[in-house]
């Protein structure tokens, strides 16, 4: 049974060198499959040519590899590039590419479905059925490397942890992952080109500067005032605007990275001066930049994007306040594949 034996990439280096020295084979054994499973990309272990037949045979019995499978590509008329991920027990998650003249970016998901309860959000209404293990993270960065190659005739360039789920929620193997995409022997990608962002948990920023992480974070702010945001976001009655600004203060404190708060503005929910001045005052609290998204549709007729005058109106304030703002526009949002919409509608 498939489901029994030990996924092999659950193991460090060290792992696989102990068991094929336990079986009386050579350490130097697990180093080439480490090759295989990380660098090389193996799906099979009948894939690992320079190894023997006794030897794959060997790990077959002991281990399985969980590969994902691209089940399905959509290609938007800008160019980006849905994945539906098909994962070792049948469930999907959803990656994309999101290719601009001078970089290729891969967005991608953290958990099957998400434990939070965005209101504005289409993952949110899928629940949460599991984390993602690091192999599966991975392996979805993998899958982009290869397409960004093949269609773009470029490696990928940039990370953003911005697909479903919510990655502080699953924080040990959204780490993991970035480790193995970060290392050699993986695809050796620098941190500062990868961004984590996530809903604002207050402990688990707290934990992340603690562990020195190098990537970037981007918070999904969305209201600067405590009733309006748990209004959206309804985890926010737990975690709060004011133990928020404290765990990035001391994100800030330890790494001297500058934040990215993430922000959709709505028409008649976050639109008034009000809530511009709350949002100015808030970013003074810590060196940030703001990125306001456009708003993608998810069928719901309580939520439209407000008019570019409200817009043009953040902007101002903004940078009469001196805060670096960029409008994210969308991308692929005629295959769903735009932020906020990814929800395995196949
Ligand atoms: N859970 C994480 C990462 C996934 S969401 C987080 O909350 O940050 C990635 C970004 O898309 C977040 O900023 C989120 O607020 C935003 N988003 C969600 N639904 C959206 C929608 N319908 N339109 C635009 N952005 C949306």
């Amino acid at each position: 049974m498939k489901a029994k034996k030990k996924d092999i990439r659950a193991l460090s280096r060290e792992e696989i060198r102990e068991f094929f020295q336990n079986t009386g084979e050579k350490a130097f054994r697990g180093n080439q499959v480490y090759e295989w499973l990380w660098s090389k990309g193996a799906h099979h272990f009948d894939d690992m040519t320079n190894i023997s037949k006794e030897t794959r045979e060997l790990l077959s019995e002991h281990f399985v590899i969980n590969h994902i499978e691209v089940d399905s590509i959509q290609k938007s008329k800008d160019g980006t590039i849905k994945n539906a991920v098909k994962l070792f027990d049948g469930l999907i998650v959803e990656s994309v590419l999101i290719p601009t003249p001078s970089r290729t970016t891969a967005c991608v998901s953290t958990q099957v479905g998400c434990s939070l309860d965005c209101k504005f959000c289409a993952t949110a209404r899928l629940k949460k059925m599991r984390n993602l293990n690091p192999d599966e993270i991975y392996d979805q960065v993998k899958a982009i490397d290869q397409e960004s190659k093949l269609y773009h005739s470029r490696p990928l360039s940039n990370i953003v942890f911005m697909g479903m789920g919510e990655p502080l929620m699953n924080y040990n193997n959204v780490l993991k992952s970035i480790d193995k995409i970060t290392s050699e022997e993986g695809l050796g990608m620098s941190p500062k080109r990868i961004t984590v962002s996530t809903s604002g948990i207050p402990k688990m920023i707290k934990k992340l500067a603690d562990d020195e992480v190098k990537f970037n974070l981007a918070v999904s702010l969305h209201s600067a005032i405590q009733v309006k945001r748990e209004q959206i976001m309804p985890f926010a009655n737990k975690f709060t605007l004011v133990d928020l600004k404290e765990a990035l203060e001391y994100w800030y404190k330890k790494t001297t990275r500058r934040i990215t708060y993430e922000y959709v503005i709505w028409d008649g929910i976050n639109d008034s001066r009000e809530d511009i001045n709350a949002l100015v005052a808030y970013c003074k609290y810590v060196p940030c930049k703001v990125n306001l998204i456009e708003y993608n549709s998810i069928d719901d007729d309580s939520f439209k994007q407000a008019s570019p005058h409200v817009t043009n109106e953040y902007i101002n304030a903004l940078e009469k306040n001196r805060i670096p703002v960029t409008v994210r526009r969308s991308r692929g949002k005629d295959i769903d594949a735009a932020c906020g919409q990814l929800a395995n509608k196949q």
